[in-house]
């Protein structure tokens, strides 16, 4: 997605050549027209999938997502990171281990929000060592639910999750893939 890849270069900074912040259109501030712009994308491309539900994990992939689910009119899911009082004790739960912040943490979805007729499409902002995604999948695997593919906005091509998720067969839609960054630069790869 080429304004993306502009925006990345104009704004993206580099934190200690391996973690990409993005934190002024995408992470922190959101910047309206291509949080759409980028839902829109997701919507276009898996529009003849069938989805059902958007799945995606707090906080980043929420505003993505919801843009997609207003494109597919369809409702988008977040998998909290906390169990609040509210959520019943029927719950979906996996384990996501985040290499960014050196944690594991527990994921929780409520089992009204995914059904076994449900197909789904899984959204995130970042995918870097496929943890995030794997649990998320681990989530529609236990409610029954048919996974139409994963849409993530910024794909770190350089790690190894879009090739785990490649490998076992699913439909993977990048909108960046980011082949190498360095001091000297962000280098995109020409498959995205
Ligand atoms: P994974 O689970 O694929 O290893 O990492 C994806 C998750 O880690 C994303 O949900 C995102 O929150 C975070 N992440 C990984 N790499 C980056 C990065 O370079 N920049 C930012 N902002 N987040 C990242």
């Amino acid at each position: 997605m080429k304004a993306l890849k502009e925006k990345i270069l104009q704004e993206g900074r580099l934190i200690d050549n391996h973690i990409l912040k993005v934190d002024c259109f995408l992470n922190h501030q959101l910047d309206p027209q291509m949080i759409q712009a980028i839902g829109n994308e997701f919507a276009s491309r898996f529009a003849d999938e069938g989805i059902t539900r958007i799945l995606t994990i707090e906080s980043s992939g929420i505003a993505v997502a919801i843009m997609a689910g207003l494109a597919l009119g369809v409702p988008v899911v977040f998998a909290r990171k906390k169990k609040p009082v509210t959520l019943e004790e029927q719950v979906y739960h996996s384990e996501v281990y985040s290499f960014t912040k050196k944690e594991q943490v527990d994921i929780f979805v409520s089992n009204d929000f995914m059904e076994h007729t449900d197909r789904v499409l899984i959204i995130d902002d970042f995918l870097a060592r496929g943890q995030a995604a794997l649990g998320l999948m681990d989530i529609v695997r236990q409610s029954g639910a048919s996974l139409a593919g994963i849409g993530i906005v910024i794909e770190k091509g350089f790690q190894d999750g879009g090739r785990i998720l490649r490998e076992k067969g699913i439909r993977l839609e990048s909108l960046a893939i980011i082949e190498s960054m360095s001091c000297e630069g962000i280098i995109f790869s020409e498959n995205a």
